[in-house]
């Protein structure tokens, strides 16, 4: 059975982000921690998250993955940012500990100029001082499209960060298929050798699950705009190879393509389901 849902918003609660997964014959769901902005999350109720664990439980969902906002950056040049994104992530860990959610997403972050050395230092200090052996969430780092300064934008940068993290059995990665396409890895033209890479370079052990989007941009462009599953320049060829082969058909993929209402995704999720 594939594991694949969407994003949603949980604002109305964790239990109603969980009865909407279910409405759409998804079995898992991506969630924000908190305003994709920043800003301060809501505290934690209780009895919502029960009614999220009961639906994950009688529903047989898979994992489901947080993720955190844009506006952490962990490599930023200025200090007050990567403070920020020191608390955000540190409270983020603490929070998902009362959750039931085990896959933690963040994007690597934009080094703003300090060099990609600089950046993946400032990243491994603040994991090395934040993370626990016994925390129960896995860190996973999203590929990036290599817009701007961001880090993430190549295998190997990825492989760096994880080589210097004191635990790495709590570090993985979420492949972005837009993001990988647009960073110049050719999923469309050659699945089996992009993962080959990625096995030669990370180790596909480390790959936790995907973000199952079409990309609006050219191949290599390193720009990053999402595009409905088969509209774009992935096509659905590549999405049916995706969520068949035998090295990833397993994972839980999330789809973050755009869509007016939630229902929307209820259609994408019924098509990959057909293959
Ligand atoms: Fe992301
Ligand atoms: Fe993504
Ligand atoms: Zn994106």
């Amino acid at each position: 059975m594939l594991i694949i849902g969407p994003h949603l918003s949980i604002a109305a609660g964790f239990t109603r982000a969980g009865q909407e997964a279910v409405k759409i014959e998804a079995n898992t769901f991506q969630f924000f921690t908190r305003n994709p902005r920043g800003g301060k999350a809501k505290a934690l109720d209780l009895k919502d998250v029960a009614g999220l664990r009961q639906i994950i439980e009688t529903q047989g969902f898979g994992p489901l993955l947080a993720h955190a906002p844009y506006t952490l950056n962990m490599c930023s040049a200025k200090p007050e940012t990567r403070e920020f994104a020191r608390m955000v992530f540190k409270e983020d860990l603490l929070r998902l500990e009362e959750l039931p959610c085990e896959l933690y997403n963040f994007h690597p972050g934009s080094h703003t100029g300090q060099g990609v050395a600089e950046g993946i230092t400032a990243i491994v200090e603040i994991l090395n001082a934040e993370m626990w052996a016994d925390q129960k969430a896995t860190v996973v780092l999203e590929t990036m499209s290599g817009k701007g300064t961001e880090i993430g934008r190549n295998f190997e940068e990825l492989k760096m960060i994880i080589d210097q993290v004191v635990l790495p059995e709590k570090m993985g990665i979420c492949l972005d298929t837009c993001h990988v396409y647009s960073g110049g890895y050719d999923i469309a033209g050659n699945l089996d050798g992009v993962l080959a890479d990625f096995d030669r370079i990370i180790g596909l052990d480390y790959l936790k699950c995907l973000h199952l989007n079409d990309s609006m941009m050219p191949f290599n462009s390193n720009k990053d705009r999402h595009e409905k599953i088969g509209l774009g320049t992935l096509g659905i060829e590549t999405f049916q190879q995706i969520v068949t082969h035998p090295q990833l058909k397993d994972l839980p993929f999330f789809l973050e393509t755009p869509q007016q209402v939630t229902l929307d995704y209820q259609k994408e999720i019924a098509l990959l389901r057909s293959f």
